[in-house]
């Protein structure tokens, strides 16, 4: 069921991920937008003005004696403010930025180098809060000659201030709007899988019934097969044969049927240890003892190496299936006159490792990954030949995680494999 579980967060994840990136793209778009509309409406209107005072600038210049009554250029409204130098750099007409402000106004207007008639946005980041003004200005010519420069500028630190604002609590709506969106795609995705959890639970409640039923039926013709096999009247070598082909088959298939019900029972999560002291480097020796006819058949020398003896508190049983199932296969895939070695250390306190070691055919990397996958095997008929059905190692990995341990492979093709597991002790 955990991998329901899995493919459900990863779900949310991924669909969150891809919204998060919508919303950060959806908040710099409109930041930008909101920016550049300001911005261009802003410069718009102040170039204007700059425009409009240049007119009116050049009308006082050629009526000198108006100049009196010209207070009105220097009280304009509150954020907007202009400066008029003449040829020689004295200001001779001005509505003045406030106290503040001037300062730096008069020092942008003094490094000022922005073509005539574009518009720039200057910022004061020196002060602990930020001022930023948007200034342009405009050269007056007479005769060919300038005789003046408008500088026309306006505060927009409040406009500024309210943009960031408002991207602010756009970014925190976009935050809210992304858990929410977490949230639901949490659900859906759950939603989702609920059809897909039945179909499994149904097929594997199926494999469990269906193997746990050929049990008995198997064990009936295991049986008869054993009677027919001592039945003195069957002389026929043909006949004598066959019944040893059917108890051959039959074993396959009893092995095969109970690892599927392993499996099948492991998924449901029925499988319970049943834990007691037990001596694994006894169940090691129990286990060459085992495996020595066969691996006599393939001259193959089966060593015992580490502690004549170390109990922990482990399932009986199923550790010597765990044993069964490595040293078998070690056996297995190594070639004739090799040497197969099983292992019992305590590396440290409360630590057991087990380690079964062949010089056989190895694995490649490639295949290292997935051997511990369901009915997967390297060489198919080779492993059907010598009665595997791929669930060997699935199972032993099965064995180690109930148990708290972890389960490794070093292997090289052509040199050997070494299997170590790490149990608690
Ligand atoms: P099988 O029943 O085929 O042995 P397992 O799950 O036990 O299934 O093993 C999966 C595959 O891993 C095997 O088919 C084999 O190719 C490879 N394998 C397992 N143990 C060894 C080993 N000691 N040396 C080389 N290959 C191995």
């Amino acid at each position: 069921m955990n991998v329901f579980q899995q493919s459900r967060r990863k779900l949310t994840l991924y669909y969150s991920l891809i919204m998060a990136v919508f919303l950060i793209v959806l908040v710099i778009l409109v930041h930008q937008s909101m920016e550049w509309s300001m911005e261009s409406e802003q410069a718009r209107e102040l170039v204007e003005t700059a425009g409009r005072i240049a007119g009116g600038q050049e009308y006082l210049l050629q009526h000198p004696e108006l100049l009196e009554d010209a207070e009105e250029w220097r009280t304009s409204s509150d954020r907007l403010f202009f400066y008029v130098f003449d040829a020689e750099g004295e200001a001779i007409n001005f509505s003045r930025a406030s106290t503040q402000l001037e300062p730096f106004v008069l020092d942008v207007i003094s490094r000022w180098d922005t073509e005539a008639g574009e518009v720039a946005v200057v910022a004061d980041e020196g002060k602990r809060r930020h001022v930023r003004v948007m200034m342009t200005a405009q050269t007056m010519m007479a005769e060919g000659e300038p005789v003046a420069t408008v500088y026309v500028g306006k505060d927009v630190t409040a406009m500024y201030n309210g943009l960031e604002k408002a991207t602010y609590s756009l970014a925190c709506l976009a935050v809210f709007a992304l858990a929410v969106a977490a949230g639901v795609g949490h659900i859906l995705a759950g939603e989702a899988i609920v059809p897909l959890v039945e179909a499994y639970e149904k097929q594997r409640q199926f494999a469990a019934d269906a193997s746990h039923e050929l049990r008995t039926p198997l064990s009936v013709v295991m049986a008869s097969a054993d009677l027919l096999d001592n039945d003195p009247s069957i002389t026929s070598p043909f006949l004598k044969q066959v019944i040893v082909d059917v108890r051959d088959e039959v074993k396959k298939m009893t092995k095969l049927v109970s690892d599927l019900l392993f499996v099948a029972r492991s998924d449901n999560q029925a499988l319970k240890l049943k834990l007691s002291k037990v001596d694994l480097a006894a169940a090691a020796d129990q286990t060459i003892r085992l495996m020595q006819p066969l691996a006599d058949k393939k001259k193959i020398v089966l060593v015992r190496e580490g502690e004549a003896s170390l109990a922990a508190k482990l399932d009986d049983q199923k550790m010597k299936q765990l044993l069964l199932i490595l040293v078998d296969n070690a056996v297995k895939y190594t070639q004739e006159g090799g040497k197969v070695i099983v292992r019992v250390v305590s590396p440290s306190a409360g630590r057991i490792r087990l380690e079964v070691e062949d010089n056989g055919i190895g694995i490649s990397e490639e295949d290292k990954a997935r051997i511990f996958d369901r009915f997967f095997r390297v060489d198919k008929t080779r492993s059907r030949e010598m009665g595997g059905n791929g669930l060997g190692l699935a199972i032993a990995q099965e064995i180690v995680n109930l148990h708290g341990g972890s389960i490794n492979v070093k292997s090289k093709v052509g040199e050997g494999t070494k299997f170590i597991v790490t149990l608690k002790g």
